[in-house]
C-alpha cells in the first residue's frame, strides 16, 4: 500500500520502485528514464558532500515551465481565445542563482520572463534573463533607482513593466520617464474584493496592504491624462495570494479584475495585458480538495477557468482579449527540490521492564495502575483512558510533594506507558476507537532526530504549519512498524515535524523503520523548492546546507550541474559579525593561558588549536567520522 501517499503528491515526479526506493522521473508522466535517490545520495557523499543536503532536479523545474505553457496554449486555442499566455518567474519564490538561470533557460523557448519586486531582485532578473521576448514585471515599492535601472533596462531592449503598487509612485514614474525619455510601459495593482481562502487570503482583498484602490486607480488615470501619457497603462495587474486551494476563488478573482479592466479600456488606455498574479497551489498532501495544503484543481482546470473567465466577460463588451500574465512561482519550483537527511539517533517509546514485585508506598498508586494495566480490554477502554490519566497526573502530584520516590514515580511513568501500548494494540482491531483513545495512541511514538535544522530548512513548517510531504527514501519494501515524530538538532523544542500530510487530514506520526546497525536510515522532505531558501534562519548557528543539482539524461544517466558548499562554522560565525582573526587570536592567547595556569600540558596546545581551526572550517551540521 501506499503509506506514504506518494502517488497522489507525487505528481508522477517521484514514485516507489521495485527495490523499495524512492525514484525520480523527471520527465513526469512521460515515459522517460528514473534514478534512484538512494544512489544519489551515494554518490553525493562519495564526492564528499555530507547529509544534510537539499537536492536540486533541475529538468523538473522544465517540465513544471513546460507544462504550465503548454496547458495554457492548448486551452487558449480550445476556447479560441485571442490573445496569448506568457508567464513570469517571481524571483522571491527561489532567488538562488542556479534556480533564476534554469528558469530563463527552460523558459527560453515559451518567451517565459521574471517577476521582480525589489532592486536586488531585478538587477538580478535583468542579468539572467537575456531573452528580450520575455517580460519583467517590476512589482514592489520603487523608488528612483529602482524606476531608472528599469528604464536603463528598456532602452536596452526589455520589455519591462513598471507595476503601480501605491499611488506615490506614480509621479516619480512621469518624472523619471521625461528625464530619460522613455516611454515606460505601466501596470496597475489594485485591490481585488475577492479574497482567497488559505494561509496568504490577506495578500488579496480590500484590507490587503498591497495595491490601489478605485479612487486611487483613478487618480493615476487622471496623472496621466494631465501628463499626456494614457497610451502607457497597459497592464492590470492582481494577486490574491499564493496557494490558493479553491478554484472559484481563482475564476472570482479573475472576473472581478475583467470589469475593472473593461473601464481602463473605456477611460481610453490601450491595455492589452492582464497579470493574475501568483496563486496556483501545489497539492502538499496529495488529498486534491482545497484544504489549505492542497488545491481543489488541475492544472488544465486552472488555466481553462482563467481562459474562459476573460473572455466571458470581455467578450459582452466587444474587447480584445488581453496577453495573460500569471506570475507563479510556487508551482514551477517547488517539485524540484528534495531535502535530504540521515537519522543520527532514535529516542525509542519502550517502557523499561516492570518489576516483578510492585513495591510498597503509603498510597495505592503503583497497585492501581498495575491493576489498570492488567485488566484492559476493548470493553473497558474508556475507563482505561480515564483511569490512566488520572493516575498519570497523582504520580507527578505525588512525586511533587515528596510522597513518592524518583524509582516509583519511574515505575508509575512506565506503567503508564505500557497502557498506552496496550491501549493502542486493542484499538487495532476496534471498529470504532473512542476519542480518548484516539487521543493516546497519538501519543505513543518515538523521537527520530534528523540530521537538519528545521528554521534552516523547513522554515514554513515551523513559522505556518506548512505540510511538507516527509518520508523515507529507500527500505520501503520493508513494512515500517514504528510511529514517530522527527526531532532537527536545534536544541529548540520547536525544531520538530509532528504533522504530517494525510488525505483526510493532517497526521501527528508517521511510520518509520526501525534503525538497523550499520546501515544509513535516509529520510527526504519533498516539495521544498519554493520559499524555503532564503526564508531559512541561522537558529543555533546551523547555517545553509550543501546544495547539490543534477540534470538527468534520456538514457537515465545524470550529470551533477552544481555543487555548492554549505556553510562553515567560519561562514555562519561571520554571518553574526564575528572578525574570525579575532575569535582565532582570543583562542590562541585562551590556550597560552590554560598552559600559563595549569589547565592543559604545552604539548596539548596544538592538538587543542587544530581541533578548533577544523571545527571553523567544518560543516555546521552532524559530520560522520
Ligand atoms: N506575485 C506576487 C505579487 C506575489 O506576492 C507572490 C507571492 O506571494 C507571487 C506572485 C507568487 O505566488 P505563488 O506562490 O502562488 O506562486
Amino acid at each position: 500500500a501506499d503509506l506514504y501517499n506518494i502517488d497522489k503528491w507525487g505528481a508522477e515526479y517521484f514514485s516507489i520502485d521495485a527495490k523499495g526506493d524512492v525514484v525520480v522521473s523527471p520527465k513526469g508522466s512521460e515515459a522517460g528514464p528514473s534514478i534512484s535517490l538512494l544512489e544519489v545520495i551515494k554518490e553525493v557523499e562519495a564526492r564528499g558532500h555530507s547529509m544534510p543536503v537539499l537536492l536540486r532536479i533541475e529538468n523538473i523545474l522544465g517540465s513544471q515551465i513546460r507544462l504550465l505553457n503548454e496547458t495554457f496554449r492548448s486551452v487558449i486555442t480550445q476556447y479560441d481565445y485571442k490573445g496569448e499566455y506568457k508567464g513570469v518567474f517571481p524571483v522571491k519564490v527561489n532567488q538562488q542563482e542556479h534556480v533564476v538561470e534554469a528558469v530563463a533557460e527552460f523558459g527560453a523557448e515559451f518567451n517565459h520572463g521574471l517577476e521582480a519586486g525589489s532592486k536586488s531582485e531585478l538587477i538580478a532578473a535583468i542579468s539572467m534573463l537575456g531573452n528580450r521576448d520575455a517580460f519583467i514585471i517590476c512589482n514592489g515599492y520603487k523608488d528612483e533607482e529602482f524606476i531608472d535601472l528599469g528604464l536603463y533596462a528598456v532602452r536596452m531592449g526589455y520589455q519591462i513593466f513598471f507595476v503601480v503598487e501605491v499611488p506615490g509612485e506614480i509621479d516619480l514614474l512621469i518624472e523619471r520617464a521625461k528625464y530619460h525619455d522613455v516611454m515606460p510601459s505601466i501596470g496597475l495593482r489594485i485591490k481585488l474584493a475577492t479574497q482567497a481562502e488559505g494561509k496568504w487570503s490577506e495578500s488579496g482583498g480590500e484590507s490587503s496592504v498591497f495595491g490601489l484602490t478605485m479612487s486611487h486607480v483613478v487618480e493615476v488615470i487622471d496623472r496621466l491624462l494631465e501628463e499626456e501619457m494614457l497610451d502607457s497603462l497597459k497592464l492590470l495587474h492582481y494577486h490574491i495570494g499564493s496557494q490558493i486551494p479553491d478554484i472559484s476563488d481563482i475564476r472570482a478573482g479573475a472576473m472581478e479584475a475583467c470589469r475593472l479592466y473593461e473601464e481602463l479600456v473605456k477611460e481610453g488606455a490601450p491595455m492589452g495585458y492582464l497579470d493574475l498574479g501568483g496563486g496556483l497551489a501545489v497539492d502538499y498532501d496529495g488529498s486534491n480538495t482545497n484544504s489549505q495544503s492542497s488545491r481543489n484543481y488541475t492544472m488544465v482546470e486552472y488555466c481553462s477557468d482563467i481562459v474562459e473567465s476573460i473572455s466571458t466577460v470581455l467578450d459582452k463588451h466587444d474587447i480584445p482579449h488581453p496577453t495573460i500574465i500569471t506570475e507563479s512561482g510556487r508551482a514551477i519550483v517547488a517539485y524540484s527540490s528534495v531535502l535530504l537527511f540521515n537519522i543520527l539517533d532514535v529516542s525509542a517509546f519502550e517502557p523499561s521492564e516492570l518489576p516483578k514485585r510492585i513495591p510498597e508506598t503509603q498510597n495505592d498508586l503503583l497497585e492501581n495502575l498495575m491493576l489498570t494495566y492488567t485488566m484492559v480490554s476493548e470493553k473497558n477502554i474508556q475507563e482505561t483512558c480515564n483511569d490512566t490519566l488520572f493516575y498519570r497526573t497523582q504520580a507527578r502530584q505525588l512525586f511533587k510533594h515528596g510522597q513518592i520516590s524518583i524509582r516509583q514515580r519511574a515505575i508509575a511513568e512506565s506503567l503508564v506507558q505500557h497502557i498506552f501500548i496496550k491501549i493502542r494494540e486493542i484499538s487495532k482491531t476496534m471498529p470504532h476507537i473512542p476519542r480518548d483513545a484516539q487521543e493516546i495512541i497519538k501519543l505513543v511514538y518515538d523521537i527520530y532526530y534528523g540530521n537538519f535544522s528545521l528554521f534552516q530548512s523547513l522554515p514554513d513548517v515551523w513559522a505556518i504549519d506548512q505540510l511538507m510531504p516527509t518520508m523515507p527514501i529507500h527500505r520501503l519494501g520493508e513494512e515500517p512498524t514504528r510511529p514517530a515524530i522527527i526531532s532537527d538538532i536545534t536544541c529548540d523544542c520547536d525544531g520538530k515535524i509532528d504533522k504530517f500530510p494525510d488525505i483526510a487530514q493532517p497526521k501527528k506520526s508517521i511510520l518509520l523503520h526501525p534503525l538497523k546497525e550499520d546501515e544509513e536510515y535516509y529520510l527526504g522532505v519533498f516539495l521544498v523548492g519554493a520559499y524555503q531558501e532564503t526564508l531559512g534562519d541561522l537558529h543555533n548557528l546551523f547555517g545553509d546546507t550543501n546544495v547539490v543539482s543534477i540534470h538527468v539524461n534520456d538514457d537515465g544517466s545524470y550529470n551533477f550541474s552544481k555543487e555548492i558548499e554549505g556553510d562553515s562554522v567560519e561562514d555562519v560565525l561571520s554571518y553574526v559579525e564575528y572578525d574570525l582573526k579575532a575569535v582565532r587570536s582570543r583562542l590562541k592567547a585562551l590556550a597560552e593561558d590554560s598552559i600559563k595556569k595549569g589547565y592543559i600540558k604545552p604539548r596539548e596546545r596544538k592538538t587543542i588549536l587544530r581541533a578548533f581551526e577544523e571545527g571553523l572550517r567544518g560543516y555546521t551540521y552532524f559530520e560522520k567520522e
